[in-house]
């Protein structure tokens, strides 16, 4: 029997205080509970009569500039982490003809748009923040909050000199390949035509906001708002918190995901009255945030940076290391019982022992955020209905002191609706169970796009070779190179996790695919090539890996509860090669490490 590990101690299996048969089929009912029909299709579009929930909330002016229709040798579409590594790794590489597009008013990304209070990642900051050796920034705390992100951002792109000749408020319409000409055309909303050698594109994972689609939603005559636009002039206060003119409000908040955990307790601070609207409790643990000792950071040997992120990525791909670097709650379930019983000599363990050893890890870990829930929350009920009940990487972990404490106070109710979600929206109030909540502001914290197509959540399509449209290349799954690159669409350059690399560090897997991306437009230049694409073997030979790897992942994500990880409950059936390398980030950093070190390019094609 295996052994599982409880405060740092390793424990005989009989000896776990929990029986894993009851936790499981407890989790199987759980998740039965939540499963519908129409899974991902449940979700609004951010369109039409809801268009201008997208709207952009922080610009001061609309731009005022002449269209372009110049040419530069690489764009970059996306001023988030992974555009702006690539504009680092591209001006170290002696690229100076290069631009910089972004639909929002300035660099930052989703550190952009996410300016809810309390908005804060939770990933430790030295391993999270990228670039942090190169531009010689030390984070004030372990837990980085939005505005201290939002400025590293601008602080890469001033850095590496990215701000000039680059396009803000310019949304792409158009992507299109000039076979005559060799080069890319970018057509965009500011009248715009400018050409591109190369283009790089990091359009985000969860750039598109969604709503519920619930009953009624489009009669409700309150105010409304998304989370990721959040309404400072309706509220008062700041990211920082303060929400200083909803004293004398009802305000209603429907999800209970990663950004919720963070805004709840400012909203409860605030509001006259908050009701949170919960269909899946999160997981929630102790945050514990700490000061950094700058002094100490300075004192680590050059590289340190990109040692900690590979140590916290090897623990958390449940891999052995000696020391675990970051040790906070993301390296906890692996550090209690791999970490410890690999340490303690269980080296080589089989998969399958290993596997075992997890989900005990895994039901430990669960059984004191819930043993939390019920220490800190007053009323039983509340407390009971706070309880997450799924493996721990289900959903995304969360991490915080105040959002357990904010159910209270007396001015914060809970509305459980038991894996239902809301039943109905009137004009004035959210339905559950028959009860109305009568509210005067209503708040999405409903999540964004995952699974839809891509020109519907990036609102454009890509015109390759013969004008081929990226959505017909795709229309029966997607095919790449490692993610990176698409036969038919010669010199293009996809960062992302679709057929690319995962890990919860979202950065790391960009750092890794924008040195990839960098490389090999620099070999093309080098060979005085004009068009770089993968050939038909190598598009195929990586669809068939991804979707042989995909069924690693499957038995646990088919079990797990539904959200946006597992495709509202039907994992992969929709498209196996939809989804990111299941072989772990290590293994998929190595490959592209070693193509790299080959040095021939193997299965591109360069014309
Ligand atoms: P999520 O998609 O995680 O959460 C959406 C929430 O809306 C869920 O609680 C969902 O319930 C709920 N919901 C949807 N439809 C209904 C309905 N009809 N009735 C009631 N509830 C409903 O979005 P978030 O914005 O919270 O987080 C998105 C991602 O952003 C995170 O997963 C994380 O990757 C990232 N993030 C990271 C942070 C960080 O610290 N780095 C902080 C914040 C966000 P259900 O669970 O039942 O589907």
């Amino acid at each position: 029997m295996g052994d599982v590990a409880s405060g740092g101690k390793v424990l005989t299996r009989e000896e776990a205080p929990f029986d894993p048969d009851a936790l499981r089929d407890r989790y199987r009912a759980e998740r039965d509970k939540r499963i519908r029909a129409d899974g991902n299709e449940q979700y609004l579009q951010i369109a039409g009569r809801f268009a201008d929930f997208g709207d952009d909330p922080y610009i001061e002016a609309p731009i005022q500039r002449a269209p372009l229709t110049d040419e530069v040798e690489v764009a970059v579409i996306g001023g988030g982490f992974g555009g702006l590594l690539a504009g680092a790794r591209l001006r170290e590489a002696g690229v100076k003809s290069l631009r910089m597009i972004e639909a929002a008013g300035d660099f930052g990304g989703t550190w952009y748009w996410n300016r809810y209070p309390g908005a804060a990642c939770d990933i430790e900051s030295l391993v999270y923040l990228p670039l942090l050796e190169e531009t010689g920034f030390i984070p004030a705390m372990r837990y980085t909050k939005a505005p201290e992100i939002f400025e590293h951002s601008r602080r890469i792109a001033r850095h590496f000199n990215l701000y000039e000749d680059a396009c803000f408020q310019t949304s792409v319409k158009d992507l299109s390949w000039d076979e005559a000409a060799q080069r890319w055309i970018i057509t965009t909303n500011q009248g715009d035509a400018m050409r591109a050698r190369f283009v790089v594109m990091s359009n985000g994972p969860l750039n598109k906001p969604k709503l519920p689609g619930i009953p009624g939603i489009e009669t409700f005559k309150g105010h409304a708002f998304h989370t990721s636009r959040w309404d400072y002039e309706y509220t008062g206060g700041s990211v920082l918190g303060g929400l200083d003119r909803i004293g004398d409000k009802r305000i209603g908040i429907i999800g209970t995901g990663a950004t919720a955990v963070q805004c709840v307790p400012h909203l409860a601070e605030g509001a006259g009255q908050l009701y949170v609207f919960q269909r899946t409790p999160s997981a929630v643990n102790v945050r514990n945030d700490q000061p950094i000792d700058a002094d100490w950071v300075r004192s680590l040997p050059p590289g340190w940076q990109n040692h900690r992120m590979d140590n916290f990525n090897l623990l958390l791909s449940g891999g052995y290391a000696e020391e675990d670097l970051v040790n906070d709650g993301w390296t906890e379930a692996f550090r209690e019982l791999v970490f410890i019983a690999r340490k303690e000599g269980a080296a080589g363990l089989s998969p399958e022992k290993l596997a075992e050893l997890m989900e005990l890890a895994d039901f430990a870990t669960m059984e004191r955020i819930r043993a939390r829930a019920e220490a800190v929350v007053n009323d039983p009920a509340t407390a009971e209905a706070l309880k997450p009940w799924y493996r721990q990487f289900c959903k995304r972990p969360c991490f915080h002191d105040e959002y357990l404490q904010a159910f209270n106070r007396p001015t914060v109710k809970l509305v459980d609706t038991q894996g239902k979600g809301v039943e109905r929206i009137t004009e004035n109030a959210v339905v559950v169970d028959g009860v109305a909540y009568e509210i005067d502001c209503l708040i999405f914290s409903t999540g964004f796009e995952v699974g839809t197509s891509f020109s519907r959540r990036y609102g454009y399509d890509i015109h390759g070779r013969g004008g081929q449209p990226l959505s017909q290349a795709w229309a029966n799954g997607v095919r790449s190179l490692h993610g990176l690159m698409v036969r038919g669409f010669p010199n293009l350059f996809f960062l992302g996790s679709t057929q690319g690399g995962f890990t919860a560090n979202y950065p790391h897997n960009l750092r890794e695919q924008a040195a990839h991306a960098t490389y090999v437009i620099d070999q093309v230049k080098a060979r005085q090539g004009r068009a770089a694409e993968p050939s038909e073997a190598a598009e195929a030979d990586w669809v068939a890996t991804i979707i042989e790897k995909a069924r690693n992942n499957q038995a646990y994500l088919e079990a797990c509860t539904p959200g946006y990880y597992n495709n509202e409950g039907k994992p992969y059936l929709a498209n196996a090669q939809n989804t990111n390398y299941g072989g772990g980030p290590i293994e998929y950093f190595r490959i592209l490490a070693d193509w790299r070190a080959s040095g021939d390019l193997p299965g591109l094609e360069v014309s």
